[in-house]
């Protein structure tokens, strides 16, 4: 099953794309995860795409693109993956299409998970992130066991440098110019389905999963 979760910045996206990639079993694909692992990391990747991401940028197609096309050509990508944050412009997309057609392949599912964006900001100044494991967590609405610990893995949690209101905002309007065109995109290719990200964590799993079916 391949799978692409689209949203708003903070929608919800990635909290659900681990738990599809727990149940389903297939390989949880970030694109933010891999740049803060090596902006972690120190690289030449990560030092280009800090530059963007501090802005609320989009990294420039170039960087993303093959990353990902090589990412969704190996082994544990066989059976399926869910891919959280890509595509997020629509030359991506193509690109994306391009490739998972020379591997006899395509996407299954575009699930789009809406919040308004009224909802965004108080949820992006509650997000904590654990640059070890790639979870999320909120502050009110779903806390850690311990305050500051990852619950998965026990590293410390980060409040991400992009998560300052100015910042969202600015996010906030490069998805809704550059993103959310994918959502046309994908309900012409006839695999895009909604589910409403306001509901709690659960309710929204509950209702991507009747979807996917078991
Ligand atoms: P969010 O969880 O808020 O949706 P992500 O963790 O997916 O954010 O991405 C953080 C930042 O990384 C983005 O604001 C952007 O700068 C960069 N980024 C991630 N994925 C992509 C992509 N597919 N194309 C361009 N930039 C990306
Ligand atoms: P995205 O990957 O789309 O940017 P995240 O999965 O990181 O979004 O979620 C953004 C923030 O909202 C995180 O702090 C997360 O813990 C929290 N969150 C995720 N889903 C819900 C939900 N259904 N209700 C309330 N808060 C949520
Ligand atoms: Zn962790």
């Amino acid at each position: 099953m391949k799978i692409i979760m689209l949203g708003a910045p903070g929608a919800g996206k990635g909290t659900q794309a681990k738990m599809i990639s727990d149940k389903y079993g297939i390989p949880h694909i970030s694109t933010g995860d891999i740049f803060r692992a090596n902006i972690k990391n120190g690289t030449e990747l990560g030092k280009k795409a800090k530059t963007y991401m501090d802005q609320g940028l989009l990294v420039p197609d170039e960087l993303v693109v093959d990353l990902v096309v090589d990412r969704v050509a190996q082994d544990d990508c066989e059976k399926g993956y869910v891919l959280d944050g890509f595509p997020r412009t629509i030359p991506q997309a193509e690109a994306l299409d391009a490739a998972l057609a020379k591997l006899g392949s395509k996407v299954d599912y575009a699930v789009n998970v809406e919040v308004p964006d009224e909802n965004i900001i108080t949820r992006m100044s509650g997000r904590r992130a654990c640059v070890s494991c790639g979870a999320t967590y909120h502050i009110v609405h779903i806390p850690t066991k311990v305050e500051g610990i990852c619950d998965r893995c026990g590293a410390k949690l980060i409040l991400r440098d992009d998560d300052k209101p100015e910042t969202v905002k600015k996010r906030l309007a490069v998805y809704h110019e550059q993103t959310q065109p994918l959502i046309d995109y994908y309900t012409k290719q006839n695999v895009l389905v909604e589910v409403d990200g306001t509901k709690d964590m659960e309710e929204v799993f509950a209702a991507i999963c009747n979807i996917l079916g078991e």
